[in-house]
């Protein structure tokens, strides 16, 4: 079974769609750019939404949902998110289509049925969520709105990968509105360290939180607050975002409040988001060559048993061991499968389960019932050992949480090993080409830089990061004075 995924050294590319197919995460669709989730992919993701749902309720926010279409004239209402977006857009112009007078069984476009208004498909919903925040905000009293919407939106991508880019994706944005500047800004931070916990403790994926420089922020953001994750091939990927969104959308949908005063203000915005991208980035931080590697705390399955049997008699004593078994793994919360179909052979099924990458799995055979002992084999390292059955579940359940770990501190280590500092152009451009990750570098802060620097080596600044230490120096490429180093990095 492993045989059929390319390695990651023949073609990493070619690895990471090896996976998501034969994994059983996604499948190619009859549409440009978009995948189906398929039903062990779309548990994952369940497993993910869940646990960031409960972190947004945790923190004071509430489910809402808005529409998919946007009326064109609303969507241009903020100028520079309209244009930001704007090439990316799916437009809905007609509403019907009728029986093609020339071709028996086609459809055609109605032309008589051509929409007043063009709708928008949401590539992001400030604009629909703002104009109904509009009739929602008065005074004060009604502030802050802290709502969070699970939704699916559509950006024309044109260059896609399953999960990391596509044309269609799920996510969740959540839209608030504050009373004061101050309070945006902390929610906007709130919400990166929200993200940054869910991805480092639950997805086992060390990320570093900064600030997006002016050029790579979101269109309509006056901050880009973000998360950036290394790749097992030294490319970053943004993990998530956080945006602190001034009055732009306030001024644009015209949201005022009275304060306590009585006075009139515009109101003040965050976003943020995280999508079903960070499936892939799973995919990429955390796999090898024989398939996934799921971290046990949102894997589908965290536990699967396989019999190993000859004959009826040994299958009815295993049977009821495991019975047992299951039953107490269940009682402590562990999600198990017991794959006793008799279609496959026991090798068939720990390739395919290997390939899944369930964290933990466990053989069963008539000579361990007699010793009280089964196989435990975890995932991660594919070490294997022998566990007695008195207290199994507990030893599974230490072993899950040290998988957790130690899939978390392979990633750190990967991801500090390829934080690289460089001093000249030359070493920078080495750095990029024969080592990858992220490049610690003095950059004098102008976009033209910044753009130069990603025409000559396509690395682009990643972020700047949080409490980032101050430091004189000068620049990479220009060789002005800068007071910090940047991370920069190839991206997805
Ligand atoms: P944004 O609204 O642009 O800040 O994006 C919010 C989140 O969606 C970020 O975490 C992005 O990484 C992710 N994202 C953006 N575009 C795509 C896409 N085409 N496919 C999947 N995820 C995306």
């Amino acid at each position: 079974m492993s045989k059929e995924i390319t390695s990651r050294e023949q073609d990493y590319s070619q690895w990471y769609n090896d996976l998501v197919i034969k994994g059983g995460l996604a499948d190619y669709s009859a549409v440009r750019g978009c995948m189906v989730i398929k039903p062990y992919g779309y548990s994952l993701w369940e497993n993910m939404r869940d646990a960031l749902d409960r972190k947004f309720k945790d923190t004071g926010h509430v489910n809402a949902y808005f529409p998919l279409f946007v009326p064109k004239s609303l969507f241009e209402a903020e100028e520079k998110n309209a244009e930001g977006f704007a090439k990316e857009c799916a437009v809905v112009t007609h509403y019907r289509l009728k029986s093609d007078p020339e071709a028996k069984g086609k459809l055609v476009v109605d032309p008589e049925a051509r929409l007043e208004e063009e709708l928008v498909v949401r590539p992001t919903s400030e604009a629909i969520i703002w104009n109904t925040y509009k009739g929602w905000i008065q005074s004060y009293r009604d502030l802050p709105i802290l709502v969070n919407q699970w939704a699916n939106v559509v950006r024309w991508e044109m260059r896609t990968r399953l999960f990391l880019r596509t044309a269609e994706f799920l996510w969740q944005e959540g839209h608030t509105a504050h009373a004061t500047k101050n309070e945006a800004v902390a929610e906007a931070e709130q919400m990166l360290h929200v993200y940054a916990d869910f991805v480092e403790n639950w997805m086992a994926l060390p990320v570093i939180r900064g600030i997006k420089t002016e050029s790579e922020r979101f269109a309509g953001a006056e901050d880009t607050y973000c998360i950036e994750a290394l790749m097992q091939d030294g490319k970053a990927l943004q993990a998530g975002t956080s945006h602190f969104l001034g009055q732009n959308f306030a001024k644009a949908f015209d949201v005022k409040f009275s304060d306590k005063e009585n006075k009139l203000d515009y109101v003040w915005a965050t976003s943020w988001g995280v999508s079903t991208r960070l499936i892939g980035a799973l995919v990429m931080a955390h796999s090898d060559d024989d398939g996934l590697i799921l971290p046990p705390k949102i894997a589908p399955m965290q536990v699967v048993i396989v019999p190993i049997y000859k004959g009826e008699e040994q299958k009815a004593n295993i049977d009821v061991k495991v019975k047992e078994i299951v039953q107490s793994l269940k009682s402590m919360g562990i999600s198990v499968k017991y794959d006793d179909s008799d279609n496959q052979r026991p090798g068939w099924k720990f390739a395919q389960y290997e390939m899944q990458g369930v964290p933990v799995r466990i053989a069963i055979g008539a000579r361990d019932l007699e010793n009280n002992v089964a196989e435990v084999a975890r995932r991660d390292t594919k070490e294997k050992k022998s566990y007695s059955l008195d207290g199994l579940a507990e030893s599974v359940k230490n072993l899950l949480d040290d998988i957790q770990l130690n899939i978390y501190n392979k990633a750190l280590a990967y991801r500090d090993e390829h934080i690289t500092p460089a001093d000249s152009w030359d070493e920078f451009v080495k750095l990029l080409e024969e080592k990858g990750g992220f490049i610690s570098a003095h950059w004098d802060g102008t976009a033209e830089t910044e753009e130069k620097i990603k025409e000559l080596t396509k690395a682009t600044i990643r972020c700047i990061p949080i409490n980032n230490p101050q430091e004189n120096g000068t620049c990479i490429l220009t060789g002005k004075p800068s007071t910090q180093r940047v991370l920069f990095a190839k991206a997805y």
